[in-house]
């Protein structure tokens, strides 16, 4: 029997071959075919006679065939040339096709056509080069295709047509939509007006009108959602009946540690922690995330956090994306809490990274388990088996947007359902903060500490490299550090990287052959890496040559200039994080951003950067310009599993679907009722990894 999970490679017109090519795009079965949407439409429902036709304008014409004429390159042997000419009353043109000679079979001399594509001067004559074309005859069984209608145009690899997919698109419609049943209920339908399934995919795929794709649209967005929002509402569920550490939040150690600060905390500073401190006491779990500015100050709500825990003989892990972070943290929080003492007890910190050696590495296991370290700081080595604790009452993830879902969730596992304290610098606009991550609460740092001078952004072009010269010279002078960021998209491509050194190599010799210039890229051993960093944190570097190796979290207050080579390249979030380096200390600060966007997209992006300071702002441009898919990332969550529906353009769709899949779960967790049971199979299908989001942890 034929259902939506037989393989394509039994539609008619695919076979074993094509079939391949399809599995390639992610089609393996009809469902995946019914749900591969198209990239964009053509509007090919007006015809123009060949007299309207304009130069280099993308057109549709109805005409006869009037000649056929098959030839062999005299340039290129062994490429053949089909022209045909067709005409109507008010003139003739030539089509063309290359390299094509099947194509020949398809026309006949009288025939009537119809031609969709786009018209082009050649040696002083006008033709459609490839147009796209139906030959209209009576007996047509399947109705046009490609011309005549809005056609969908999808995102294919070379090796299928549009026009050979459209086809198996219409077959798979053909035999499928009388048996696909709606997981949509009817009353959900009624009630936001949604069309029902078959003829969403018919008007999603072949629009009969531009009114009904839109309501296609809409409808299976809304589906969608529904799905999307149902391990969300689960985990939401779930945590309620999880139960978590009681934690001794009053004590002497946090009060201590807070006055030992040099510094007053902001006023924000103190309501997250109170919020942390109200989660931790309570006997449920903590899932917080904490979103904070880049500078805003969460390292010391962080580390206020872990005082609690350990306070109450609690371990906790600190996990953060690199090493030079790591050891940054290190090097920070060690002194800062290990004269605390709880109960007369020095407070262990250790440091646990993947290039500390083997031996070290597990006498620091060791003590983990046993308890002897208080607080682990480190990276991804404390994801690994061997790690234990004894006692772990609390995990923190710094730059929570650097590690995927699978590992964000790996910690949590190793203690008693520790509390967790998730914190990220990318803002996240509210109210797709809510909808996304609607099982985690959360906290925000809405301030930065009042010490800071707002960061200068000026924009230069490489023309005025000597000038920027001069000023990195006088801020030297003046004591201060500076940062020269060089793009270096993919720090494995070597010639990438060669810029940078070639670039390090110039300013060391001939222009700065006095000053101490260093360099740091992903590349150098990791010990290389933290010499150069603690070497700049002592002030011997003068000037840093750096790659994206400086976007998260490094801190130096006496970094007061920035200058951003090729800063187009970058996206405007990476800008925000990297700029976010400076500023950190009482100096006025400025950021160079040296570029000549060409694009719009670029323009915008460095003109919302050189206008905003405030990461929220940017996070919502860089939104707007790159879309949700690009600006999450492929690790960061569901969202880009999401194939047609928009968080951004369509909220309202997703608070009404979030709404029915909250409802559905509260009536029936386990989707086992009646009908629900195949949403529980379309969910595990189509979003194969829910299992995970379920634990985003
Ligand atoms: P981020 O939120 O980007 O992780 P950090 O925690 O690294 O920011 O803090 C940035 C700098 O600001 C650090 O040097 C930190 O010591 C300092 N800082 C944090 N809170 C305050 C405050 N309330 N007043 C002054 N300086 C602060
Ligand atoms: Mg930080």
């Amino acid at each position: 029997m034929k259902n939506i999970s037989t393989p394509v490679q039994y539609l008619k017109g695919v076979g074993p071959k094509k079939a391949k090519l399809l599995n390639r795009l992610g089609i393996n079965t009809v469902d995946d075919l019914l749900y591969f949407f198209p990239r964009r439409y053509e509007d090919r429902t007006k015809f123009l006679t060949i007299s309207q036709l304009k130069e280099d304008e993308t057109q549709t014409i109805k005409a006869k065939v009037l000649v056929r004429n098959q030839r062999q390159s005299w340039k290129r042997r062994g490429f053949s040339i089909l022209e045909v000419v067709v005409g109507d009353n008010t003139g003739k043109i030539f089509c063309v096709w290359f390299n094509q000679p099947y194509l020949k079979e398809y026309f006949k001399v009288g025939q009537v056509v119809v031609l969709y594509g786009k018209i082009e001067r050649y040696s002083g004559r006008l033709q459609m080069n490839s147009p796209e074309f139906e030959i209209v005859s009576e007996d047509n069984d399947t109705g046009p295709l490609d011309i005549g209608r809005i056609v969908p145009v999808y995102s294919l690899p070379e090796g299928i047509t549009q026009r050979y997919f459209r086809k198996i698109i219409k077959k798979c419609l053909d035999e499928n939509l009388s048996f696909i049943k709606d997981i949509l209920s009817y009353e959900i339908r009624s009630k936001y007006n949604l069309l029902n399934c078959a003829k969403s995919f018919i008007n999603i795929h072949f629009p009969e009108s531009l009114e009904l794709k839109k309501e296609a649209y809409r409808r299976l967005s809304f589906e969608e959602f529904f799905l999307f929002q149902i391990p969300v509402a689960l985990r939401k569920l779930r945590k309620k009946e999880k139960p978590g550490l009681v934690h001794r939040v009053e004590g002497s150690l946090v009060g201590r540690f807070i006055s030992s600060l040099p510094f007053k905390l902001t006023a924000s500073q103190e309501r997250v922690i109170s919020e942390i401190k109200e989660d931790m006491a309570s006997s449920r779990q903590m899932q917080r995330l904490l979103q904070g500015d880049v500078g805003s100050g969460k390292t010391v709500v962080a580390t206020t956090a872990a005082i609690m825990a350990v306070q109450g003989r609690y371990q906790v892990a600190f996990m953060v994306p690199t090493e030079i972070l790591a050891r940054q943290h290190y090097d920070k929080i060690r002194p800062q809490t290990s004269d605390l003492r709880p109960q007369n007890k020095k407070i262990n910190v250790a440091l646990l990274t993947s290039s500390i050696k083997k031996q070290e590495k597990e006498t620091i296991y060791q003590d983990i388990k046993e308890g002897k370290i208080d607080l682990v700081i480190g990276t991804h080595a404390l994801l690994e088996e061997s790690v234990k604790f004894k006692n772990l009452g609390l995990v923190v993830i710094d730059e929570q947007h650097k590690f995927g879902v699978a590992q964000r969730a790996v910690l949590p596992e190793k203690g008693p359902n520790p509390d967790m304290l998730i914190m990220t610098a990318t803002p996240i606009p509210r109210t797709l903060a809510i909808t996304l991550y609607g099982d985690l609460d959360i906290s925000v740092i809405t301030e930065l500490p009042p010490n800071r001078k707002p960061v200068e952004t000026r924009l230069a072009t490489e023309s005025e490299s000597e000038a920027i010269y001069k000023f990195i010279r006088t801020k030297t002078e003046e004591g201060r550090q500076v940062y020269i960021i060089y793009p270096i998209i993919d720090e494995s491509f070597e010639l990438d990287l060669h810029a940078a050194v070639e670039m390090y190599e110039t300013l060391k010799k001939d222009v700065f052959p006095d000053l101490r210039v260093g360099l740091i890229h992903g590349r150098l051993k990791t010990r290389e890496q933290e010499k150069v960093m603690s070497e700049f944190i002592e002030g011997k570097i003068n000037i840093l040559v750096a790659t994206t190796v400086l976007e998260v979290g490094v801190d130096v207050a006496n970094a007061s200039v920035m200058v951003i080579e090729h800063a187009e390249r970058f996206g405007l979030s990476q800008l925000h994080q990297l700029r976010g380096r400076i500023g950190r200390g009482p100096y006025p600060s400025y950021c160079i951003l040296i570029t000549q966007p060409k694009t719009e997209e670029a323009k915008a992006r460095i003109k919302a950067i050189a206008e905003n300071s405030d990461g929220f702002r940017i996070a919502e441009e860089d939104l707007k310009i790159r879309g949700p898919g690009e600006f999450f990332g492929k690790r960061q969550h569901g969202l880009s599993e999401l194939k047609i529906a928009d968080p951004l353009t369509q909220l309202q769709l997703l608070k009404a679907a979030r709404d029915e899949a909250i409802r559905l779960i509260k009536i029936d967790p386990a989707l086992t009722q009646g009908q629900n049971s195949r949403i529980g199979e379309v969910l595990a299908r189509r979003f194969p990894h829910y299992q995970e989001y379920i634990t985003v942890g």
